[in-house]
This record gives structure tokens, sequence and C-alpha cells, in this order.
């Protein structure tokens, strides 16, 4: 029942239906996506290219994720533009802090975007350099209890974007995905994970890097485009190999041809500012131990006990002393 449930959910978003007329090419390619869906030619779409010399750094409270060290069942789909990721429970993962502040985003879904070969694919692009693949886990704000009411606000969706690069060896976090993809290469086709996925190994591949982000206010990436997401790109890239690249481009149109590429062109980035953040602890003097600070990196729950614990102390101190 979940799981039919799920799918109905993924069947009725917008921009990413099944059948949704527009594609990469030709008379459906993105220069023609604005003639039906308005929204494209917007002055606050993505993706952009972002020139790491034209940002503003920033300190941003901590980003948090949570939820996301319990095991999940998932399972992948072909929607005919992207291969999606959906969790079979709702509420599996929540993300607040940084640019959200203390607003809470729930976990929707995850795909990818790519590219002809392994020198193209990513939406965005970092001083004009693209990368072969692109990650969006996709959150919508909890205030609005689903995500087709978050579709009709500015701040409705947060999305984390992960730029790839190719390496020799495959990632081996990624394996429970591609070895799939074979089974899924015709549109409408979903196939659920063998194993239980662990999404803080791809939300937090590396919690040291998890602070060095981009950020700044943008659209969906495919019809309708509408202007409703707070984008977060991770300056540290992630691995795959050639072979867990290639099996991506496998994948089959509604038409029945091979999905080599669905990547959109960058567009203007208008009067945006991209921020940049700077991790709070570089900006730490040195005699505070990393460890205290890498507490809130992850979870954001420590962080407020150890504080409590050291108040609580205090409180105590005080009273011992005024008893005596
Ligand atoms: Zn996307």
């Amino acid at each position: 029942m979940v799981f039919s449930v799920a799918t109905l959910g993924l069947l009725l978003l917008p921009g990413f239906c099944l059948g949704e007329d527009f594609g990469y090419d030709g008379n459906h390619g993105p220069s023609h996506w604005g003639e039906e869906y308005h929204a494209c030619i917007g002055k606050h779409q993505s993706p952009i290219n972002i020139e790491e010399h034209n940002v503003k750094n920033v300190s941003l409270p901590p980003l948090k994720l949570f939820g996301i060290d319990n095991p999940s069942l998932s399972f992948v789909a072909n929607n005919g533009h992207t291969v999606m990721l959906k969790i079979n429970e709702s509420k599996a993962a929540m993300l607040s802090g940084g640019p959200l502040e203390n607003d809470v985003y729930v976990f929707e879904q995850l795909h990818f975007h790519w590219g002809e070969n392994d020198y193209e694919g990513s939406e965005d692009l970092i001083n004009n350099h693209s990368f072969p693949m692109e990650m969006h886990a996709v959150f919508y704000k909890e205030d609005y209890k689903s995500i087709n009411e978050a579709l009709n606000h500015p701040d409705g969706l947060a999305i984390l974007a992960y730029l790839y690069e190719v390496s020799p060896n495959p990632n081996p976090m990624y394996e429970p995905i591609v070895q799939v993809l074979p089974e899924i290469e015709t549109v409408g086709n979903e196939k659920a994970l063998r194993e239980p996925l662990l999404l803080g190994r791809l939300f937090v591949p590396d919690t040291a890097t998890m602070q060095d982000y981009f950020t700044y206010n943008g659209s969906l990436t495919t019809p309708p485009c509408l202007e409703v997401a707070i984008w977060i790109d991770f300056k540290d890239h992630q691995r795959l190999s050639h072979e867990q690249l290639a099996a991506f481009r496998d994948l089959r149109t509604q038409e029945g041809n091979k999905l080599t590429h669905n990547f959109r062109p960058v567009q203007p980035l208008e009067d945006r500012i991209v921020l940049h953040n700077i991790p709070r602890e570089q900006n730490t003097p040195k005699n505070i131990p990393r460890t205290y600070h890498r507490f809130d990196e992850h979870s954001g729950q420590r962080d407020v006990k150890v504080p409590f614990s050291i108040i609580a102390l205090g409180v105590l101190f005080a009273i011992l002393l005024f008893a005596i």
C-alpha cells in the first residue's frame, strides 16, 4: 500500500510526470519549454554558471540532516526524463539550517542529470566547467504538508546538488542503484533496491566538507520551471567510474530512444547573488577542540546537549553556593 501511494505521488508530481511533453532535443528541447511553460522564461531560473570570483562569502548556521542513518527501503523508476529514487516511507529524512535557518524540509525524491560523454552532464556549471553527472535531492518545506502545495511558494523546495567526476574505480555507494538500471530501461518501469539504503552515505559522503557549499534561489530545471527552489550545491565532488556513468545513458525515453543526456543549459543569473558558505570552524580559534564543532555538522542534536549540560552544572553549582 505504501509502495503504491508512493508510486502515485511519483506519477502526479508536476515536471516529473510520465508523458510530459518536454525533452532535451528538437521541438521539445529546452529552448521551446517557455512556449508551453511560461515560468521557464522567468528571471530566476536554474541551472546557472557559478563563477567563484563572483560569489559572496558568508558563514551560515550549520546545515543539518536528520533521519539519514536509518536504513530505508527504496525504489528507482524511469520517468522518461531521469532515474528517480524514492523512499517507501514518508519523512525518511529532514533538512534544516544553512540558508533554510530554522525551517524544516522533508525529503521527497532524488534523481540524476547526465550527458552523452564523460565531459558534460551537470546542470550547474562551476567557472563554466561541466561535470559528467549531477544528483538532485529534493526536499519540500514541512509547513506546506506536501510537495504539490510547496510548489506554490517561493521557498517551497530545498534541493541539494552533488557534482560528480570520473574515477578509475566504481563507487560502491552507487552500485545498488547502477545494478538495477538495466531493469528500468523502459519508461514507467520501477524496481526496488535489493538492500535497504543508507541515505546518509549518499547525502553526507564526508562530514568534513558538508558545510562548504554554494547557495542561491532558483527554479526547477524541468518544466514547469517554477521558481520555488533554494539550491545548495556542495563544492566537494563525488566519484563514479566511466562504466557507472555509462549505465545511465542506456535508459530509454518515452519515444524509445536512448536518454543520452538530460541536462538543461545554464540560465542568466540576472540580479541574483550566489552565496558561498565558509564553514564556521574555519573562523574558530584553534584552542577549541575541533570535535566539539563536528557534533553539529551531522545531526544537529548533540550541539544542544553539550551546552545544556554545562548550563545545568552551572545552575547546580549556583544553587549549592546559595544553599551554603
Ligand atoms: Zn534535477
